[in-house]
């Protein structure tokens, strides 16, 4: 069986404890590789080696860290195939979206930071003729990156490229649910000449080395992404420690289809906005809000594309719709379709495991499922499922739909779907969200500030403001 290692001070190690964790395909429900359950002793290792080489990465010139990111972003796509079939293995998500979306967008990532690292500049303040004043940005020092299992590579590069570009120390912990893209990647980074050190990566449960690494007093900066409960958490354990924490978490994100939207392109973007991934994006939008005079006619048209969805092995190319990630999390997602029928849903399409024949036949397989008849408030409709269950509704005027919009605790996401372009600005500024989509979803310029409002988050990532994020201001004022 194989055994997923640590990666520490540019070594591939197993863990202090010698303990390990069985890792499962979702599409099979088989162990088929061991993680190392690690803990404080091998964090207070990862800490050493980062201490150890802090100061020279600090002072390493921009275009070196840039070359040293460009290569190893240029090693994600000479390996881009075996690194998509992982992350299918891994994850449970179709291999051609693993390709196109996950492994692309990892090398992209950490191409685009490298050269930000080389682009960022600071600001100066002039006070007439008495003073000037400039900030100086250095980076922080050992910093935790923190990442979740419905995108592995592709949220654990766009966290840790730009810590490392701007010049800090990185310990990082990917989800212990899909760890295999991490552990090639550190490969990876030994291949790409990264110094010994400069990058550790730490596998195992959030309890047993998660917590250890958001509460380590070396550690100044944590960057998590995960679910809100997580996110309090992590914010409960760390205050008085005055670490600088970004929180990307959840979201229940609504989507607005006005009776004006292109009717079939909106269809066609908003199956897919609720079902890509199985509806395990934190951007989904599985609050689908559809004005009444264009109600049944788009229901009828969403439907028969939902049930289109090829499901099926996440390795044939042909798949549209995998496995969801876990067991715990399939029983997760089922209990939530049970949910909905109590509170009164009528489920439309889907709604059921779906069982595979042959090698997939105990995968966690779900079928998209869409359901009608909801309340606003009901828990169907304010928790995050993060499986792919949708719930439409009619609205009736553009007010209701914003207030419906912003009727969650959830702040993260929306799209907007129509052709009167004021109502399109109009509506994107009242809705209480970090994003807003009009008559698209997911179109990504990485320049642009992500992240939620509410129990979405705190701060932003992206562009400048990840830049800004890992890195300590200072002020220095000179009296002419
Ligand atoms: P999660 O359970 O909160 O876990 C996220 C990460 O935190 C994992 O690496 C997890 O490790 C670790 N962790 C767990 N407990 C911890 C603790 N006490 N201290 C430190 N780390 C701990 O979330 P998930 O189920 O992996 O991911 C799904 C959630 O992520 C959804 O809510 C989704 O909306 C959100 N998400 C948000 C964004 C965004 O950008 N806003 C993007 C993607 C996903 P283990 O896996 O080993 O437990």
């Amino acid at each position: 069986m194989q055994k997923i290692q640590n990666y520490i001070n540019g070594q591939l190690v197993s863990s202090a404890s010698g303990e390990y964790l069985e890792n499962v395909e979702p599409a099979t429900g088989k162990i088929y590789s061991l993680i190392p359950e690690s803990n404080s002793d091998d964090l207070d290792a990862a800490v050493a080696a980062a201490e150890a080489i802090q100061n020279d990465w600090a002072h390493t010139s921009l275009e070196k860290r840039a070359d040293i990111l460009c290569r190893l972003a240029d090693l994600i796509d000479s390996n881009a195939d075996a690194l998509a079939k992982a992350e299918a293995i891994d994850n449970g998500k179709a291999i051609s979206f693993a390709k196109a979306v996950d492994i692309y967008r990892s090398s992209a990532n950490i191409r685009f930071f490298a050269q930000a690292g080389t682009q960022f500049s600071s600001e100066s303040h002039a006070m007439g003729n008495l003073a000037i004043n400039y900030t100086l940005r250095d980076p922080i020092g050992i910093v935790g990156c923190i990442s979740p299992w419905n995108f592995p590579l592709y949220l654990f590069t766009w966290k840790i490229a730009p810590a490392l570009a701007s010049g800090n120390v990185v310990i990082a912990k990917p989800s212990e649910v899909t760890p295999m893209t991490a552990y090639l990647f550190s490969k990876l980074c030994i291949e790409a000449g990264l110094p010994a050190g400069v990058l550790n990566i730490l596998h195992g449960s959030g309890q047993s080395i998660g917590g250890p690494l958001t509460t380590h007093p070396k550690i100044k900066a944590i960057s998590f992404t995960g679910g809100s409960a997580t996110g309090a958490h992590i914010s409960k354990v760390t205050a008085g420690m005055f670490k600088k924490l970004s929180l990307e978490l959840g979201g229940k994100n609504p989507t607005l289809v006005f009776a004006d939207c292109d009717f079939e392109e909106t269809v066609n973007e908003v199956v897919k906005a609720a079902f890509s991934n199985q509806g395990q994006i934190c951007l989904c939008g599985s609050r689908i809000y559809i004005e009444r005079p264009i109600y049944e006619q788009f229901k009828t048209a969403f439907i028969a594309k939902v049930k289109s969805l090829r499901i099926g092995d996440p390795l044939d190319p042909n798949t549209q719709h995998g496995a969801t990630v876990s067991e715990a999390h399939l029983n997760k997602v089922l209990s939530y379709i049970e949910l909905a029928q109590q509170e009164g849903g009528t489920i439309l399409t889907g709604g059921k495991r779906h069982i595979e024949s042959g090698r997939c036949q105990n995968g966690y397989f779900v079928e998209p499922t869409v359901v009608e008849g909801l309340d606003n408030q009901c828990r169907t409709n304010q928790e995050e499922i993060f499986g792919p269950v949708c719930s439409i509704m009619p609205f009736d005027k553009e007010q209701e739909a914003i207030q419906l919009a912003n009727g969650t605790e959830y702040g993260l996401a929306a799209s907007i779907w129509t052709n009167d372009l004021k109502r399109a600005h109009r509506v994107a500024k009242s809705i209480e969200a970090g994003i807003v989509w009009i008559n698209c979803w997911l179109l990504r310029d990485l320049r642009t500030p992500f992240g939620g409002v509410k129990s979405s988050g705190v701060g932003r990532e992206g562009g400048l403001e990840a830049m800004r994020f890992f890195t300590e201001p200072k002020n220095v004022c000179i009296k002419y």
